[in-house]
């Protein structure tokens, strides 16, 4: 790192405290699990380069999330994926304590250093409970990204939240402003409260209402799930038992939902702006929430880190400035076809390259290639594109394609890891026809691969479970076209042989028709144009960059996120 790795140069700037469980800051610091960690980490790069004053608050999450290990046949195994938080951070002096049932747990913070492009630097604090001071068990609290079990999940929130606030209290971070990336890191909000009700000037006979829109004006919300099931809650009896002596059950049901500890309902209540992360998606939550405004801030991706070296370079020559100001990438299709077409089969190259290393099949690099790589989990239909195998040999044999998958599945998720197990059936079934490879451990480095070196971009969820999706958007950002059910970002992005092309229609009626719909697009549309019309193709690239690409990154967002909702 550079500079002292003192706090001192952070801590006089007015701040906006950018809370998230996971956050995504670089490849080697398996500190996130996948879309939202990612984004998280979107955000603060961007920042950086805007010089947004932010501070980062994450858990330091020791042992990762997991390793993926796939047998032959496709059955998922975990590893931990430890990192030494020594080799990219700094302890901090400072150590505070939360309340735990009925012990203190003692809180330390690392400082990670993330440097924009010009300089500009941003602290991350990583929060860190395997201290001496602490019991064996309560060392490992900040072990496992998304560990095991509610008791340890609520311990962690815990953590994140109040002890997150109370972390840049005790190093003098001057916070303005916080904002949550999820329900995570609600309890933050409750930690504000509490303090506002000790200061002695706050004994006003109003008491508690102005107290709590004193919260809501510091406090900022982003939801990341469209269905209720997939918010984070716990049941009353674990949450009064680990927090009493925090809270009175009375209140947190107050604040929180009278049937279980609602996260997204704390988060909601003790907030002053709400977005959900696109249009969609907002309005979804809008109508779970009738009683809060839920603003739309669609999500973006940071434009140099997700851009193949070979487009950098040509975006470097051709469109000076696109780093700061990727708007400019509006004036992408103007680039010579001939120039971004040898930018992208560099970038294939490099994924089959790639792919010849970590499992020795060798791609061809004439062949339409359809990438796909999420968390395999049953709502993203991962297996769609083989519901009817009859018919994708027949579309193969007329318009040859290779494809390349990758993801995890969460350790408990026994759909998701069936998934995986099918994908590797129907390598064996299409061998000889089709080849399908299925890369291990998907990460960022993997991600960056995949959006940059296949042709096509395949999104088949069930609507309207994707919130937002990003993956699509590193694609746009490469010049490769997305063909993609209408949900999430892409109702926003999509434009019919402009940007991509729409599997099936908008609405959850179409959710049915969908392997149909996919068959058919890439037969009558996708696969020929690929192969009978190169400038017809290399239209639809220039269009994903300058119609998708100058808008779904986020410097755009982080831009939106200053003046709607960090300047109120
Ligand atoms: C971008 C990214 C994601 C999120 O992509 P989705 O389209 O939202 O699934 C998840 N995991 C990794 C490793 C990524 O790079």
């Amino acid at each position: 790192m550079t500079r002292s790795n003192s706090l001192e140069q952070f801590v006089h700037t007015p701040r906006i405290a950018y809370f998230s469980m996971e956050i995504g800051l670089r490849s080697e610091i398996p500190t996130y699990s996948g879309g939202l960690g990612v984004l998280a980490g979107d955000t603060l790069r961007s920042a950086a380069d805007l010089k947004i004053p932010l501070v980062g608050v994450t858990l330091i999450s020791r042992q990762g999330h997991f390793r993926q290990v796939l047998d032959v046949s496709g059955r998922q195994s975990e590893l931990p994926e430890p990192w030494q938080p020594e080799h990219w951070a700094v302890p901090l002096p400072a150590k505070i304590s939360v309340p735990v049932a009925d012990r203190d747990v003692w809180v330390q913070a690392w400082l990670y250093v993330l440097t924009g492009s010009s300089g500009y630097e941003i602290p991350v604090l990583l929060l860190d409970t395997d201290l001496p001071e602490n019991a064996p068990a309560d060392r490992r609290i900040t072990d496992q990204l998304y560990g095991d079990g509610a008791e340890y999940r609520l311990t962690q929130e815990i953590v994140l939240g109040i002890g997150g606030a109370r972390t840049l209290q005790a190093l003098d971070f001057h916070v303005h402003t916080y904002h949550m990336n999820e329900g995570h890191s609600a309890l933050l909000a409750l930690e504000l409260l509490r303090r506002g009700k000790h200061r002695p000037e706050r004994q006003d006979p109003l008491g508690e209402v102005s107290d709590v829109a004193q919260v809501r004006e510091q406090c900022l919300f982003t939801t990341h799930t469209p269905i209720e099931a997939g918010h984070d809650q716990f049941d009353y009896g674990l949450a009064d038992r680990l927090m009493a002596r925090f809270i009175s059950p009375s209140e947190l049901r107050r604040l929180a939902g009278n049937q279980r500890l609602n996260m997204t309902r704390l988060a909601l209540r003790l907030s002053g702006y709400v977005n959900g992360v696109a249009k969609t998606h907002a309005e979804v939550s809008q109508q779970m929430f009738p009683e809060y405004h839920v603003h739309a801030i669609t999500n973006g991706v940071h434009p140099g880190t997700w851009t193949a070296q070979p487009l950098q370079r040509l975006f470097d020559q051709r469109i000076p400035g696109w780093r700061y100001e990727p708007d400019l990438l509006v004036r992408a299709d103007q680039i010579p076809a001939n120039e971004i077409w040898e930018a992208h089969s560099l970038a294939k190259l490099q994924l089959i390259e790639s792919v010849r290393e970590r499992c020795g099949i060798v791609l061809d690099a004439q062949t339409a290639t359809l990438g796909f790589a999420r968390r395999m989990t049953a709502y993203k239909r991962p297996d769609l594109l083989f519901s009817d195998l009859h018919r994708l040999r027949r579309i193969a044999e007329r318009w040859p394609i290779q494809i390349v998958m990758a993801g995890k599945a969460h350790p408990k998720d026994v759909a998701g890891k069936a998934l995986i197990e099918r994908i590797f059936q129907m390598k064996q079934e299409l061998s000889g026809m089709i080849t399908l490879v299925f890369l291990p451990n998907y990460d960022m480095q993997l991600g960056h691969l995949l959006t940059s070196g296949v042709d096509v971009w395949l999104n088949t969820p069930l609507r309207p479970l994707e919130a937002s999706g990003t993956s699509g958007m590193k694609a746009a950002l490469n010049g490769v076209p997305n063909l993609s059910v209408l949900d999430g970002w892409w109702t926003e992005g999509c434009i019919e042989g402009v940007t991509g092309w729409a599997v099936g229609n908008s609405g959850a009626e179409a959710n049915g028709q969908d392997a149909d719909a996919l068959y058919t697009q890439l037969e009558d549309n996708v696969l020929p144009l690929y192969y009978t019309d190169r400038a017809g193709w290399v239209r639809v690239m220039l269009g994903a960059i300058a119609k998708n690409g100058y808008f779904f990154n986020s410097h755009r967002m982080m831009r939106r996120y200053a003046t709607a909702a960090y300047i109120r």
